[in-house]
Parts: C-alpha cells; sequence; structure tokens
C-alpha cells in the first residue's frame, strides 16, 4: 500500500450491529484517493477484541522518526499555546506540521470512559534504573534521564528519553479536565514512541513534582542539573498499572502520529502550592485542545 515518497496514513473504523462488530480498515496516502484494504465482519465477544486490539494498534503504529521527535518541534519553524502560532493553526504554520491539520489519530483525546474496549490489558513492565540529569524550561518543563529506563509493551523495549509536563492536563477522562499532566516519553530501537501519561489532582503535596519544579529554571531555554534517583523517578508512576490505550499522536508540532499512549487510570496528587509554583514557570496553558477520536478504539 505505501506509495514511493507519500506518507501513508492507517486508519480504520467500526460499528456494531447485533452481535457482530464490522470492522473496516484503510489505508490511503495524503492527497491520493482512498483505497480499502481489509473489510472484517467479527462476532463482539471478548476474545475478538483481544485480536481486534492487536491488529488496530499494529494498523495504527507507524515508525515516527526520532529526529522529528527530538528536534522538529524545538528547532523548527515557532509554534506557541495561543494566538496566530497556536494549536489551531500549527498545520498551516509549516509542511513538517502537516499532520496537526491531517491527521485522523491526533492526541490528546477525551477517553470515553463508558465506550471503551475491556480487553484485560497486560501490565506495563518497568524497569527504571538510571538517574536524570536535567530539568528545563521551554514549551515544557521538562527533565532528561540517562539511558537505562525503559518500559516492555508488546514484547518490545522502550527507553525513556525524557518526561515533561502539562497544565491544565491534555487527556481529559470522561470529559474531566486535571490540574496537571506528565509525559514519559519512551523511544524503542526502530524509533517507535510510547508514551505513559499520568494525571494529577489537587490534594496532598508530591515531594518529587515539588523538587522537580523547585530547580527548574524560570526562564525559557535553559536547563540546570537535577538529579533523580531511578526510584524516585518512577515514584511517578502511579502504583495501580490500569491503564488506557489507544493509537495517538504527538501532541505537539510536528503532531508525528504512530504513538502508542498509555494513560494510567490512578491519578496521583500534587499540592496548589506545587500547582502555582508550575504556573510561575510557565504562565500560560501548556496543553493542545483534545482531538476527535475518529475511527480510534480505546482499550482498558
Ligand atoms: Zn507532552
Amino acid at each position: 500500500m505505501r506509495t514511493t515518497g507519500i506518507p501513508v496514513v492507517p486508519a480504520s473504523f467500526h460499528f456494531a450491529f447485533s452481535d457482530k462488530l464490522f470492522v473496516f480498515r484503510h489505508s490511503f496516502s495524503l492527497g491520493y484517493s482512498v483505497k480499502f484494504d481489509k473489510i472484517k465482519i467479527l462476532p463482539r465477544n471478548k476474545i475478538i477484541k483481544r485480536k481486534l486490539m492487536l491488529k488496530f494498534l499494529k494498523a495504527g503504529v507507524g515508525i515516527v522518526s526520532l529526529v522529528s521527535l527530538l528536534s522538529a518541534g524545538e528547532n523548527g519553524v515557532h509554534w506557541s499555546y495561543s494566538g496566530k502560532s497556536g494549536p489551531a493553526y500549527w498545520g498551516n504554520l509549516s509542511s513538517d506540521y502537516a499532520m496537526c491539520r491531517l491527521g485522523r489519530n491526533q492526541s490528546p483525546v477525551d477517553i470515553p470512559v463508558y465506550d471503551v474496549y475491556d480487553v484485560d490489558l497486560p501490565p506495563i513492565v518497568f524497569s527504571y534504573h538510571a538517574k536524570s540529569t536535567h530539568v528545563s524550561n521551554g514549551h515544557s518543563i521538562k527533565v532528561t534521564v540517562d539511558p537505562g529506563n525503559f518500559i516492555v509493551v508488546d514484547g518490545e523495549k522502550f527507553k525513556l528519553r525524557q518526561f515533561h509536563f502539562h497544565s491544565p492536563s491534555e487527556t481529559r477522562i470522561a470529559g474531566r479536565s486535571f490540574p496537571l499532566e506528565a509525559h514519559f516519553v519512551h523511544v524503542s530501537d526502530s524509533g517507535e514512541i510510547a508514551v505513559i501519561a499520568v494525571l494529577f489532582e489537587k490534594g496532598a503535596s508530591n515531594r518529587l513534582l515539588e523538587k522537580i519544579f523547585h530547580r527548574a529554571p524560570a526562564v525559557a531555554n535553559i536547563e540546570t542539573p537535577l538529579v533523580l534517583s531511578p526510584k524516585e523517578i518512577k515514584s511517578l508512576i502511579p502504583s495501580k498499572n490500569g491503564y488506557f490505550r489507544f493509537n495517538g499522536s504527538l501532541t505537539t508540532p510536528p503532531c508525528s502520529e504512530g504513538v502508542r499512549w498509555l494513560v494510567m487510570k490512578q491519578p496521583l496528587t500534587l499540592s496548589k502550592k506545587t500547582l502555582e509554583r508550575f504556573k510561575e514557570l510557565i504562565p500560560h496553558p501548556n496543553n493542545r485542545p483534545v482531538q476527535p477520536l475518529n475511527a480510534r478504539v480505546v482499550l482498558e
């Protein structure tokens, strides 16, 4: 299906009728006609849902270049969270950002908790053994880490590159927004991306967040040393392993798709004071608005 030089976008949609789940998958090249390559009719039961999950996940996972993840958004055409360079215009700012406008599997999303597929997702295996090195200020407060932290998803290793924060949350759960969200960005050796999202609600203070935001530079484009132990980094992941999973994109330009999104169900807490500190560092909302789910399904 791949056409030379033209990005191919896998997509799918489904509807249920009687006890059957009708699943349509197609791939199309941007700017070219849509061509269906698969139509399936499946009984609507849990075993099939499990198979479906794998098919959907394989269908929606493309290769996102590491270069686009780690540099284009930082060093490319200027973008912001408001005005004429804000989220509504990202797709027009540069041809490199076209996916922000054309993508059908964009993030973040509002997770429809009453319409997700229960497929008994396997626990995410966390193996965090390396420390953090720096914290920086820019579009977000970002903590960079040494190599040596990884998760295993679909039997594949995804190495933690950095984690960063958005306020208010980008992800919504049944319409609910949270005051803060952390994204742990992992990349596999083949350049595929898996993001662990952790939501924070107001409550007891989180010592780690306090430490990170206390050390973070107040000025953009500066980084300062910050050493967090592997144990400290791991403490920012909820102890309960339940999560939602869906295919999505980077939530900042170039909005590349093919990202495995793993949203932890259990929120952590942060104090009002810590949230205020974050707002001093990033004195404007840094959340992309939620994007349509389109043909995607959310699994749990
Ligand atoms: Zn993010």
